[in-house]
């Protein structure tokens, strides 16, 4: 892959802007840009400059270095959004990768569409190579910064009882053997005229208008009542139901929720729950009261998206977690990317010795679902294994899956 350049000759009509204080560089960088046809070119050296030539016009492609005398890439990269900035951006520089691709991230909280990084120095190949990032179709499914726009707030307080919340189920399977224990519920809305919608339309519309819990209690009734056909199928599997950390003030959860589950005839040693790591707050108390008396009914707690927030350590010694469930961040591109594998293997370290049951997410590759065995992860969840199914099919996929019908473990 890395020794072909990309075609980008789909790109000759987009403007680029340089910015770089290295007038030889400038130079340089002109020359390969007009040797793949581009010609609407426009050089800075100062990023003062330009700002203020942005009131004129807008590039569609900003190649920005990150250490100019006046000031910096990252102040450049920060003052940007504030002219309202939307092209695409490739920062450049000779600083470490792990340098650039700390900026790359920041240029992405930000808002910025930043494409790609070019360390220094680079030829006409890497170049092309950082251009034609913008080559890759926009795939909802895969792509984690998809903006889908949100349902109405009159359409979530409706819809909430009565059916458009549905669930879908994404196997999690064992490292060693093919029985299947888990499945986890991620919920679904369906919507009269956009169809069915991800969380992203609207878990966090529910989190900030309070009705989250409730949405939360219509969703394990649902898994409940569907795990009840599931037993009486003969499968025996545990499922996972999301929580939100906002539902961690309600003192008499524990109770509502062992309620709930059993008013469906199934038990709550039947369900794992799961916790977003980069909310556990500061109010630990009142979250170690409720998480604990989750367990005492026979819950399984499960902290989820491990690795994406600070308290990390505090928490797990503090809070009565049975699993560690590695965020897909840090799995995918693993093998690639030395600072996500040194973060998963000290992760599962921890994991393990504190006894926790360990689960990788986001596995998409053979070679994410290799390193993750040869880890020592107990679980993978994953498209590799399984995209989240509706319910009707799970059953005849645990056997073909049970009877190695799908990928083949060793
Ligand atoms: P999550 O709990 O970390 O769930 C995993 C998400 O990753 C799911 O997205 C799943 O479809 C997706 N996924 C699974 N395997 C792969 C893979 O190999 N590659 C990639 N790229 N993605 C994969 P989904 O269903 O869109 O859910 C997103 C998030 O929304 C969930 O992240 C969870 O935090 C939240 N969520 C989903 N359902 C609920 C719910 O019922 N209640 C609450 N409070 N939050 C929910
Ligand atoms: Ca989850
Ligand atoms: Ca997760």
């Amino acid at each position: 892959m890395l020794s072909t350049t990309p075609d980008i000759s789909h790109l000759t009509q987009k403007s680029v802007m340089i910015l770089d204080d290295d007038v030889f560089l400038i130079d340089l960088i002109g020359d390969m840009l007009r040797g793949y046809g581009m010609s609407d070119i426009r050089a800075l050296s100062d990023g003062r400059q330009a700002l203020i030539s942005l009131h004129e016009r807008h590039p569609d492609i900003l190649l920005c270095d990150l250490n100019m005398p006046n000031l910096d890439g990252v102040e450049f990269i920060r003052q940007l959004g504030e002219h309202g900035f939307k092209g695409e951006i490739v920062v450049m520089s000779s600083a470490s990768i792990t340098v650039l691709r700390a900026v790359e991230r920041l240029a992405k909280a930000q808002g910025h569409n930043c494409i790609s990084v070019l360390p220094k120095p680079f030829n006409t190949r890497t170049l092309a190579q950082a251009l034609a990032r913008n080559e890759t179709p926009y795939t909802p499914e895969t792509s984690q910064e998809a903006v889908i726009e949100p349902i109405t707030l009159q359409e979530l307080r409706d819809g909430i009882d009565t059916g458009c919340v549905t669930l879908v189920y994404q196997p999690k399977v064992p490292t060693k053997g093919r029985q299947v224990m888990d499945v986890e519920c991620l919920s679904r809305w369906r919507h009269a005229k956009r169809g069915i919608l991800p969380p992203a339309a609207f878990i966090a519309l529910a989190e900030d208008n309070k009705l989250i819990t409730e949405m939360t209690m219509v969703i394990l009734r649902q898994a409940a009542a569907q795990l009840l056909l599931w037993n009486q199928a003969g499968c025996n599997i545990r499922v996972a139901v999301n929580i939100s950390m906002d539902s961690m003030h309600r003192l008499d959860l524990p109770d509502l929720f062992d309620s709930i589950v059993r008013a469906e005839g199934v038990k709550p040693t039947q369900f794992v729950l799961e916790i977003t790591e980069s909310r556990l707050t500061s109010d630990l108390t009142m979250t170690l009261d409720i998480l604990t008396r989750l367990r005492i009914k026979g819950f399984d707690l499960a902290i989820d998206d491990f690795g994406t927030g600070y308290s990390t350590l505090e928490n797990l010694r503090q809070l009565p977690f049975s699993e560690l469930k590695l965020d897909q961040s840090f799995v995918s591109c693993a093998n690639s990317d030395r600072t996500k594998r040194a973060i998963l293997e000290s992760s599962v370290r921890l994991g393990k010795a504190l006894r926790l049951n360990l689960v990788a997410e986001g596995v998409e590759t053979i070679e994410e679902w290799e390193l993750i065995c040869a880890m020592g992860c107990h679980e993978v969840q994953g498209f590799f294994v399984a995209r989240p199914m509706p319910p009707e099919e799970l059953l005849n996929w645990i056997i073909k899956w049970e009877k190695g019908e799908q990928y083949e473990t060793t």
